[in-house]
């Protein structure tokens, strides 16, 4: 009998797989072995990246820029993220301020490892996306959620927020717009959280990945533009992957105080040390060069939200609120539960989203694992007539059930 392997560490072992990026393998796997299915699943613009954006990439291998750059980033890359957050959200951070990393979702987990030890607590609003609560138990820390409802247009209080926080609380993550629920904190609402966090002390982790895709002309704001002492406890996260539909380019940064930057550099460099020359330089034409094509893209989002949200709430026995940003609907299926569909009892929104995806052929992400049970997400960064087939296939998948 050959002698049993060490199990892997206790904190490894408390990680899940995420559900997006399963979902979205699964659905890529079907596609490729030539099913007829439609994806709502990942979040992952449908539109190619911008013709100079990718030219910056093709250039920068012509021209040999294939060497290591500064684990931080480039400097460039780093001014000129100043810039787009000064031009867009009146952000004011100078370079060493800036780190970048493989995505915003490794800005987010870098900036958790820095900033927690063991057994602090990390509060986070829910319904949040997945990612979070595993990056903070990566870091060993602990997640302590707090729910808003849908009659609450998902989004927590102050005083919410002030009751979860204990002598342990060292962060507080906000993501607005949200995913999953595209919803947006207004100026008054972050004043109150911000009033919060600085009377506690605690950090913002303040996940700004959406800020340029609010629908609406609705204003938005940056909880870190508020004043500064908020600011100086906020870790800003952004990117070019949702704006710039430059999702496989990984390319995320976080902004923060320089010794907190300094730190997360340090991590950095003994980690994966800075993304991809090609893909920095891709980058920094994303954010430098013309902004026609963000707001191209954002005002097709706008357009097959509205179709999506009114179609969807004609559909019997679902209905869902209107988001004001991102570009996920929360398709409240809750009268479906206990039901019997294709012969089996849906006990669950993940029970409705497998069946879904079986027998409508249709892959969407259920919100459990976004700790917003009864709730099924679209996103809706995919092409109108997919969204048309995928509310036809809706309407089929219940009527046939
Ligand atoms: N934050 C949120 C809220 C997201 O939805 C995503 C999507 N992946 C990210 C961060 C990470 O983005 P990136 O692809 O740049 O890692
Ligand atoms: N953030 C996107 C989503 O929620 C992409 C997948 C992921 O990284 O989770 O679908």
């Amino acid at each position: 009998m050959p002698k049993e392997l060490k199990p892997i560490s206790k904190v490894a072992a408390q990680v899940q797989a995420s559900t997006t990026i399963v979902i979205d393998s699964m659905f890529k796997e079907m596609k490729a072995a030539g099913e007829d299915v439609v994806g709502f699943g990942a979040g992952e613009p449908d539109f190619p990246t911008p013709e100079h954006i990718k030219q910056a990439g093709i250039s920068a291998i012509e021209g040999n820029k294939t060497k290591y750059t500064p684990a931080a980033g480039m400097m460039e890359l780093r001014k000129a993220a100043c810039y787009r957050l000064e031009q867009d959200f009146g952000l004011k951070y100078e370079p060493q301020s800036v780190v970048v990393a493989s995505g915003a979702k490794h800005a987010i987990y870098i900036a958790l490892m820095v900033l927690c030890d063991p057994g602090d607590e990390v509060v986070i609003a829910a319904p949040y996306w997945l990612s979070y609560s595993e990056m903070v138990k990566q870091a060993s820390a602990v997640p302590v959620i707090i729910a808003a409802d849908e009659e609450r247009q998902f989004k927590i209080t102050a005083e919410q927020l002030e009751r979860a926080i204990t002598d342990k609380t060292k962060v507080f993550m906000l993501n607005s717009p949200s995913n999953p629920t595209g919803m947006v904190y207004s100026r008054d609402e972050l004043e109150a959280i911000a009033e919060v966090c600085v009377r506690h002390n605690i950090y913002v982790i303040a996940d700004d990945i959406y800020a340029n895709l609010v629908y609406d002309g609705i204003e938005y704001t940056s909880i870190a533009a508020l004043n500064e002492e908020i600011k100086r406890r906020c870790i800003v996260i952004n990117g070019v992957s949702k704006s710039y539909a430059m999702t496989g380019w990984r390319i995320g940064y976080a902004c923060a105080e320089p010794f907190i930057a300094k730190a997360m550099s340090n991590y950095l460099s003994h980690s994966t040390s800075a993304p991809s020359t090609i893909s920095q330089i891709a980058a920094i034409e994303a954010l430098n060069g013309p902004q026609e094509d963000i707001e191209e893209m954002r005002k097709a989002f706008q357009a097959r939200r509205d179709h999506l949200v009114e179609r969807m709430n004609k559909i019997e026995g679902i209905s869902c609120i209107k988001p004001q940003g991102a570009f996920y609907v929360m398709m409240n299926m809750k009268k479906f539960i206990g039901k019997t569909m294709y012969g089996e009892v849906i006990n669950s929104d993940s029970d409705f989203a497998r069946l879904f995806l079986e027998k409508g052929k249709v892959a969407t992400v259920p919100c459990e694992s976004f700790a917003a049970p009864g709730f099924v997400r679209w996103s809706y960064a995919t092409s109108m007539s997919d969204i048309n087939k995928g509310l036809d296939r809706l309407e089929q998948f219940i009527k046939n059930a």
